[in-house]
């Protein structure tokens, strides 16, 4: 998830790790760190919050030497303070690992590790790695390394030092991006090209599965197995600025697409597909205050209040409780029915939503069990919390949420199935759920496939001025959430509605110059929204209608179509919500809009 830098040369390592972790400053991070090897020893400095913070410590005690590693942290695995930062050392301090990621067996290999003596100094899953490494050495840092990634799972990027092998950086990627940068008689190793580029242009980008050694005089790139790999250097033609998003034109664009991975890491180590059902470390629940739940109000503002819709919608089907939700606004004035029986759900991707914590301290102050689902680890409401569920989602940085939204959908479906299978659902509904959930990924990356077709239909509607988005059942959210993501980005003004409600006022809008995005999967109210589509053509409504197979129905009623894959009901408004990102987005660029930051709106939204 965030940075990692590395330097091996005749240069000193400090100076040039620091600028390399400014560089990665962009991507989010809320601690920081340095392992330099001086000689005799590792040297770790580490501090909480910005990088001045670890500037000030290295200020006041130095460190000197020609490799070292250093880390950006966002943290997944504990609080964000100088404990938890990377870089993080074995027992005997000879190790020192910085790791981008999450190890999903680190609790097991813990206990484990506990057992053969190592006391663990940090919260995070990444210290098992240090210890792991220690436990294995004999001789070799790389062998030692690869043995220890034969023990770990889940995905990361790392880079590893040690003090026994000290002419050495090893590093290794799964799922988590790595490169080796080629200098004039030095080497570097970072998570992200922009980290070293004012140093090189040539690079070695490493494949998921692929082990590199660094020393002064070369590298080597190998597998699993130690098997030399051959990785050709490529030249950076790019300039600073994209490379930090990663290629794209915006943050959004590249945070749009990086949902199959998103999205997989929100569920990574948590469904059980065995039993149909989920395990949630995090929400520090007994069975019995799980079942002793009689109803549940689930609150938040703006995109997360649509994911608190969808919620609630799963949580009734599949659990039985009664659901509400509820604007954090309103409800922290209201007089709302909260008893120590109710569970409060609040969602919000920063954590720090002010009216979201506000509505989350009344609710504590009413008795309520209260479980953030957020995105940053040790924000105020994750703080503040009984339990919760992170989302693991990354640093989100494009002010419209897209990536946070759906993994807010992905841990509100976990959390139902896990209630679900508690109370009235089957194990082989479960187990269809857990499938659908696991499939989400793949198809996800299908439906990005065809942005350019989305792009497309971008082009004939750039210029409306108002926009209609209509869904049912769980699409209902999936259309204000088109809507929103509309109106935030490219200042059309657009409405979402319930498809069957829009007769009831809006469908007065409708004529020829009327775009009407209907969200129109396969699914149990399918047939239902084809009739809403009926009156919107029949009234000269421009029809833009997504949805998931082939249909007579549609036949003629249809002016741009875009296709996603079937799933369950419950899940249709994840992959909807995909191109309902892709085609506000192209809007918005094409009416040269700035799109990572819209006017008047703030990423996190701090005040009342
Ligand atoms: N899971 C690790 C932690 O919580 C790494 C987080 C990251 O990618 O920065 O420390």
């Amino acid at each position: 998830m965030c940075g990692i830098v590395g330097y091996i040369g005749p240069k000193q390592a400090t100076p040039l790790l620091i600028e390399g972790l400014k560089r990665l400053e962009y991507r989010g991070y809320d601690s920081a760190g340095v392992a330099v090897y001086d000689g005799e020893s590792l040297e770790t400095r580490r501090a909480a919050g910005k990088i001045v913070k670890l500037e000030g410590a290295l200020a006041a005690d130095p460190v000197t030497g020609k490799v070292g590693i250093a880390h950006t942290r966002w943290a997944t695995h504990g609080p964000p303070t100088e404990r938890n930062a990377h870089p993080h050392l074995s027992s005997d301090d000879s190790v020192a690992v910085v790791h981008n990621g999450i190890i999903e067996n680190a609790d097991v290999l813990r206990k484990q590790l506990t057992a053969l003596g190592h006391t663990f100094r940090s919260d995070t899953d990444t210290e098992t790695i240090s210890h792991l490494v220690q436990e294995l050495y004999d001789g070799s840092l790389e062998e030692a390394v690869i043995g220890a990634l034969r023990k770990v799972e889940g995905t990361f990027g790392i880079a590893v030092v040690s003090s026994r092998d000290p002419q050495k950086i090893v590093a290794a990627r799964k799922g988590s991006p790595l490169l080796i940068g080629v200098g004039d008689g030095e080497y570097f190793l970072a998570s992200d090209a922009s980290a070293i580029l004012a140093h090189t242009r040539q690079v070695v980008y490493l494949d998921d599965g692929d082990l590199a050694v660094l020393t002064p005089d070369g590298y080597k790139v190998m597998d699993i197995n130690a098997s030399p790999i051959r990785r050709s250097v490529e030249r950076i033609e790019w300039d600073l600025e994209a490379i930090e998003r990663g290629g794209f034109d915006h943050f959004m664009l590249k945070e749009i697409f990086e949902q199959p991975t998103t999205v997989g890491n929100t569920m990574r180590g948590r469904l059980i597909l065995e039993d149909g059902t989920s395990k949630l470390g995090g929400i520090n629940m007994s069975h019995e205050q799980l079942m002793n739940i009689d109803n549940v109000v689930i609150t938040a503002c703006g995109t997360s209040w649509h994911s608190a819709l969808i919620g609630e919608m799963m949580i009734e089907d599949f659990a039985r409780i009664p659901t509400e939700v509820e604007y954090a606004s309103e409800f922290r004035y209201r007089n709302p029915i909260v008893t120590p029986r109710t569970l409060c759900i609040v969602i919000s991707q920063s954590g720090e939503t002010a009216d979201t914590l506000a509505a989350m301290r009344e609710a504590k102050r009413r008795g309520a069990h209260t479980l953030g689902f957020v995105n940053v680890v040790g924000s105020t409401i994750a703080r503040e919390d009984d339990g919760g569920i992170y989302l693991h989602a990354g640093p989100e940085i494009g002010v419209a949420s897209t990536k946070a939204f759906t993994s807010q959908v992905i841990a509100l479906a976990l959390f139902a199935l896990k209630l679900g299978r508690k109370r009235t659902l089957s194990v082989m509904r479960g187990r269809e759920i857990a499938q659908a959930l696991d499939a989400l990924p793949k198809q996800i990356q299908s439906i990005l496939d065809q942005a350019a077709a989305i792009e497309k239909i971008a082009d004939s509607y750039k210029d409306a001025h108002n926009f209609l988005y209509l869904g049912r059942g769980y699409n209902f959210p999936a259309a204000l959430e088109g809507a929103l993501k509309l109106k935030e980005i490219s200042y059309i003004h657009a409405e979402g509605y319930p498809a069957a409600e829009m007769k009831h006022g809006p469908i007065a809008l409708i004529d020829e110059s009327m775009p009407v995005v209907f969200i129109a999967p396969h699914d149990a109210v399918f047939d239902k929204i084809v009739s809403n589509i009926q009156e919107v053509k029949a009234r000269h409504g421009k029809t833009i209608v997504i949805t998931s197979r082939d249909e007579p129905a549609l036949e003629g009623l249809i002016d741009h179509e875009i296709r996603i894959p079937e799933t369950v009901d419950m899940l249709t408004p994840v992959l909807a919500s995909i191109p309902l990102q892709l085609l506000a987005y192209y809007i918005a660029v094409k009416r040269g809009a700035n799109v990572d930051q819209p006017r008047n709106l703030a990423k996190s939204v701090t005040v009342e």
